[in-house]
């Protein structure tokens, strides 16, 4: 049958969903050229922010109505559980984030026996076909030469804020030597950068109830797990670059700065979530550090490359946030330099510690917060770019820029996005995952223009 995916929410459901489609074309199901020309579509959900759990459900809903098979997967599935049959009476299927394996089986049976309203959420599952990958992976732009690879799965932090734990359950750590494996053999397949997916990969190693002393990169304890995965990922041949998301400061440890330094193909950009820049805030939000240990963190970051890019995901409008708190993050912010932010209005999810308290910022000053931050950004965004003027940025090429295809656009190691004009004819266009140098002439907020040495 003909299916079209449809992905709401973060890289980690990009890349379920990847492995779902290697999964479908493995059983012997075919793309859709579009949303209308499929017989089945399935929605993935994202449930991080009530707002995010609607746009999916509203999909659903319009798929349901255009009278496609439908079927739902993801972490809004899990929060909702049978329910979802009562929002969506018609849904003929419904999955949770560990059992997205089961859908080929599921269509199947949906088709064999007109069965509806089936739901698989389990509980605790290890999700089957984690590494599964279509053969060409991330369409669009950017090319076949990229690749997520999860290593991490769950989260056992409990934010007072988030559901993932809930939804995602609990922390479980893939053995190396699978990681290494598929990583492998992407690479046979040509894939030269990977980025690594967990919610907290500085964790990967914490927690794997199955693991032996074969699944281990290391036996020293977590801190020290990843920096191992990490050099036996850099030792595959053939890639070039490895990225992970999302990072926590508690990992930036002596040793993997050590790796930074040994493997120039660790790309020196973090994704590390700050969430506010007041200890009373960080402290109920419960994660674990305080101001001066994250600012620690990029000081260390900063000391081993100046050019070292951060980014970072804020939320504003926590319960209780005062004005005086919220000034503790701008200032953070801008000591911390961030070179992008993800800006995030509070949104109370049932079940969490912090849904108990009183969502007591009204939505006009979470917006007025959410404006300052964002204004604030594009400022130090365009004064951080502006630095790099005149350097020569080594860039992967992804493909034509999206705005003029004339031009070529790629991102450096720091994760920035250059473009640069293609000289002469389109067919001079660099091939995507080819390596250029270019010399930045122009910077704007979150994009540096350059030409090719
Ligand atoms: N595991 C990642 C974050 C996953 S959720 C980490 O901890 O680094 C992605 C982002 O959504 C979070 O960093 C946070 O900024 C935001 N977020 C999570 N729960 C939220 C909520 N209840 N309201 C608003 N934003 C939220
Ligand atoms: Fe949520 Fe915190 Fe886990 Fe991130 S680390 S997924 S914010 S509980």
């Amino acid at each position: 049958m003909k299916f079209w995916i449809h992905t709401y929410g973060c890289q980690m459901n990009v890349r379920d969903s990847e492995a779902v489609e290697a999964l479908l074309l493995a059983a012997g199901h075919e793309q859709a050229q579009s949303e209308e020309d499929a017989e089945v579509v399935i929605v993935n959900s994202c449930t991080v922010r009530q707002k995010a759990e609607e746009k999916a459900v509203g999909k659903a809903g319009n798929m349901i109505a255009a009278k496609k098979i439908t079927g739902m997967m993801g972490c809004a599935v899990k929060r909702m559980g049978k329910d979802i049959f009562k929002r969506l009476p018609k849904l003929d299927f419904a999955v949770g984030p560990r059992r997205f394996g089961l859908i080929p089986h599921i269509i199947d049976e949906i088709v064999k026996t007109r069965a509806k309203g089936v739901l698989e959420i389990g509980d605790d599952e290890t999700p089957t076909g984690m590494d599964a990958h279509p053969d060409i992976q991330r369409s669009g732009t950017t090319g076949c030469f990229q690749s997520y690879v999860t290593i991490l799965i769950g989260c056992d932090n409990r934010c007072s804020y988030c559901i993932v734990p809930d939804v995602r359950g609990h922390e479980y750590s893939r053995p190396a030597r699978e990681i290494v494996a598929e990583i492998g053999a992407l690479a046979s397949r040509g894939v030269k950068e990977v980025c690594l997916l967990g919610q907290s990969v500085l964790r990967y190693g914490v927690r794997n109830p199955a693991w032996d002393e074969r699944d281990a990169p290391s036996p020293g304890g977590y801190i020290e797990a990843f920096p191992r995965l990490l050099e036996a990922v850099a030792s595959i041949p053939g890639i070039e670059r490895i990225r992970f998301t999302s990072a926590h400061p508690k990992g930036c440890t002596d040793e993997l700065i050590r790796v930074y330094k040994t493997f120039p193909q660790v790309c020196r950009h973090l994704h590390l979530p700050v969430q506010s820049g007041s200890d009373r805030v960080l402290a109920q939000m419960g994660r674990r550090y305080t101001r001066a240990e994250y600012l620690a963190a990029v000081k260390k970051l900063r000391d081993f490359d100046p050019e070292f890019a951060l980014t970072t995901d804020v939320i504003v409008g926590y319960p209780g946030e005062t004005e005086a708190d919220f000034e503790q993050t701008r200032t953070l912010m801008e000591e911390a330099g961030f070179d992008n932010a993800f800006i995030f209005k509070y949104s109370p999810r049932p079940g969490t510690r912090s849904a108990a308290l009183p969502d007591d910022v009204p939505m006009v000053e979470k917006e007025r917060r959410n404006q300052v931050l964002l204004d604030d950004q594009e400022v130090r965004g365009q004064r951080n770019n502006d630095r790099l003027i005149g350097t020569v940025r080594e860039v992967m090429v992804e493909g034509p820029s999206k705005r003029n295809r004339l031009r070529c656009a790629g991102r450096d190691s720091g994760n920035r996005i250059v473009v640069w004009e293609i000289p002469g004819e389109a067919c001079s266009m660099p091939a995507p995952g080819d390596m250029v140098r270019i010399r930045i002439t122009a910077a704007h907020p979150q994009i540096l223009l350059g030409e090719p040495l």
